[in-house]
């Protein structure tokens, strides 16, 4: 029986991969990769002439038996999504669960992820937080929103750069234009940039200089 590892990749910056994630990557019998031309490009950084196999949202529900049966004939497979850890707002579940179900032994490496460095940037509570991911885009948008408004922990959401602004607009609705928040663009790349303030301010900037990149806002809870 084989193991199935769980490796973290960097967000930005490729100095965050750690010396344990190139080892794995370096000695399991293949590398199970969200886009195996995105994830080339860092191996070939380090030198890893492994073998990459394709495993994205659009085939894991396909694929996650016939890779957990190689796993249970004995191969060790490491799962690598574009950017951070695998399964937060990544494909990485279903495989984790499959492998459990069928006693296979998943090790999950702790490394880059978006959602805790965009939370310790804030300077909201970390002590206990939660973690949204992307909201409902359309259906149960609005649902999810009402339950948010009395969430009294502090609430980390990924966003895309042009939905930023209507979703701004949507937590003053929501949460009042007084909350205060937080949004982290580009974390780790050169142009890093933390935006601290009420949803007011914060909108009011992003009104002014249209995001650009990779986002996370962070939102105090309920006061
Ligand atoms: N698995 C990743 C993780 O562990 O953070 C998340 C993958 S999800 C498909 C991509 C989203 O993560 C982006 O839309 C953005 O919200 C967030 N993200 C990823 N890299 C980021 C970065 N460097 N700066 C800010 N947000 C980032």
């Amino acid at each position: 029986m084989g193991k199935l590892y769980i490796v973290p990749t960097p967000i930005g910056n490729l100095n965050d991969i750690t010396l344990r994630a190139l080892e794995t990557l370096r000695t399991v019998d293949m590398i199970l990769a969200e886009d195996t031309r995105t994830s080339s490009i860092l191996l070939s950084k380090f030198g890893i002439t492994n073998k990459l196999l394709s495993h994205h949202k659009f085939n894991e529900h396909q694929t996650v038996l016939t890779v957990a049966g190689r796993i249970a004939e004995g191969a060790d497979l490491a799962l690598i999504s574009d950017a951070g850890t695998p399964g937060i707002s990544d494909p990485g579940f279903l495989l984790v669960r499959t492998c459990l179900e069928q006693g296979i032994e998943v090790e999950c490496l702790p490394g880059p992820t978006a959602l805790i460095p965009a939370l310790l940037n804030s300077g909201l509570p970390c002590d206990r937080f939660c973690f949204e991911g992307f909201l409902p885009v359309k259906k149960g948008r609005q649902t999810r929103l009402k339950m948010l408004a009395t969430e009294e922990r502090t609430m980390v959401f990924y966003e895309s750069p042009h939905r930023l602004l209507r979703t701004l607009q949507q937590f003053i609705e929501y949460f009042g234009a007084e909350r205060t928040a937080c949004v982290s663009r580009e974390l780790s790349k050169i142009h890093e940039e933390n935006v601290r303030g009420t949803l007011q301010e914060i909108e009011a900037h992003f009104r002014e200089h249209p995001a650009k990149g990779e986002i996370v806002i962070v939102l105090a809870g309920l006061k």
